[in-house]
């Protein structure tokens, strides 16, 4: 049976097939990115007209309060949260997840004074690395890298905070979140999860494995738009001493009270900072309620079904590329990675095809399975395209090698 066969056999057995008539694809575009920025909910662009031209530009300054804009950070955290394992008022949609870690960091420096040293990995997420090294150069942190397999050894009574990203941008690996926290708990110290490769894609249960604190990103997996919102997550038990360093009037216990002196609010709120984007929390919300509907459950299931799939119909086409992701798939989250030395020029040929992955330097090509969207057809498909890019080596073409400055 030919993979087109096969794919045809899946969709019609494929209980999430109807969810793709929830999301607007553009006709003859097979998206494999949906991991680096998500697709638009049909829903989003009502939902965001109605806070502009009703909220916005019939309730005006009013609608703070009648439109509930106050709570929408609040609110839009309340329903990431069951995606992670959270509780409602454990999760806040603010700031980016850059931002979101950077409070984090200091806020758990702050909590174990006698120690300085943040753990994570080389090659983690590059903005992860980097808010390390801002605490760093103002004497508050001290970064120490440490390969997966040493991250245990790492583990010594000067760490504060084992950072890390639960699902790898580049390869997808997925780290043993459980038995991770578990070993930094043991050595005295806090853990930080990053979950912008996860949350709305790989079941997570941060209240289940004990994690401290936790960001993640708005826009891939929960389709919040181009620069939605990110999340904060923060354990019930440390909400009551926590201190994160943007003390702007957002967090402060009564913003409108306008007093001189902060005195962060109770409970997640004191996460905040200024005001928030109402917006970009519109957007996210319609995505995270999608999301939501489907069940995380049923996406990472998908998901791993659409990757194993994939990797048969390449087979089928004789195609051997080398897979940097675990080649199991109970080991890597929604996406498989590609080392080629070409990869560059192979990824612009397909997207001039219509197939949209994407290239990490310096030689990967990057296909994501959002779950939500793609079906065994353009599996079957996509494989086809990569098949004939390669023996056709229509990438050496000029304008497929020559590279733009943003990729
Ligand atoms: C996408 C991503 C981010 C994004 O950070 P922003 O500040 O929202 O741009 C951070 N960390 C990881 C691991 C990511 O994959």
């Amino acid at each position: 049976m030919t993979p087109e066969a096969r794919a045809a056999e899946f969709d019609a057995a494929d209980p999430l097939a109807n969810y793709r008539e929830r999301f607007m694809l553009p006709d003859g575009v097979i998206y494999l990115d949906g991991n680096s920025l998500g697709a638009l909910p049909k829903a989003t662009p009502a939902a965001v007209q109605r806070v502009v031209e009703q909220e916005w530009g019939e309730g005006l300054i009013r609608s703070w309060n009648d439109a509930g804009w106050f709570e929408a950070a609040g609110r839009v955290g309340a329903k990431i949260a069951p995606l992670i394992g959270a509780a409602p008022h454990e999760v806040i949609a603010c700031d980016s997840t850059s931002v979101n870690l950077f409070k984090l960091i200091a806020a758990a420096l702050q909590m174990l004074p006698g120690r300085k040293v943040v753990l994570s990995e080389p090659g983690n997420f590059p903005t992860d690395l980097y808010m390390i090294a801002g605490l760093e150069a103002q004497g508050l942190a001290t970064r120490r890298l440490a390969e997966r397999d040493r991250l245990a050894q790492a583990l010594d009574a000067d760490v504060a905070l084992l950072m890390l990203t639960h699902v790898h941008y580049k390869t997808g690996a997925m780290h043993d979140m459980a038995a991770l926290t578990r070993a930094a708990h043991e050595a005295g110290a806090l853990v930080l999860w990053d979950l912008s490769h996860s949350t709305g894609a790989v079941p997570v249960d941060l209240n289940g494995i004990g994690a401290d604190f936790a960001v993640g990103c708005g826009y891939k997996y929960l389709c919040g738009g181009p620069g939605a919102p990110a999340f904060a997550f923060v354990a019930e038990r440390h909400q009551a001493e926590l201190q994160q360093p943007l003390t702007g009037w957002f967090g402060h216990a009564a913003p409108f009270a306008f007093t001189d002196d902060y005195a962060g609010a109770p409970g997640i709120d004191r996460l905040q900072c200024g005001t928030p984007p109402v917006l970009g929390l519109a957007a996210l919300e319609v995505g995270v309620e999608l999301i939501a509907e489907i069940g995380v459950e049923r996406l990472y299931g998908k998901s791993q079904a659409l990757s194993e799939f994939f990797l048969e119909s390449l087979m089928a086409h004789g195609v051997a590329l080398e897979l940097v992701s675990p080649p199991r798939s109970a080991e890597r989250g929604n996406q498989l990675s590609f080392r080629h030395a070409e990869a560059y020029a192979i990824c612009q040929a397909l997207i001039a095809r219509g197939v949209i992955g994407d290239f990490r330097a310096p030689d990967v090509l990057r296909l994501g399975f959002a779950p939500a969207y793609l079906s065994f057809a353009d599996m079957a498909a996509a494989a086809r395209h990569l098949a004939e890019v390669l023996s056709s080596g229509e990438w050496q073409r000029a304008e497929f090698r020559e590279r733009a400055a943003v990729t």
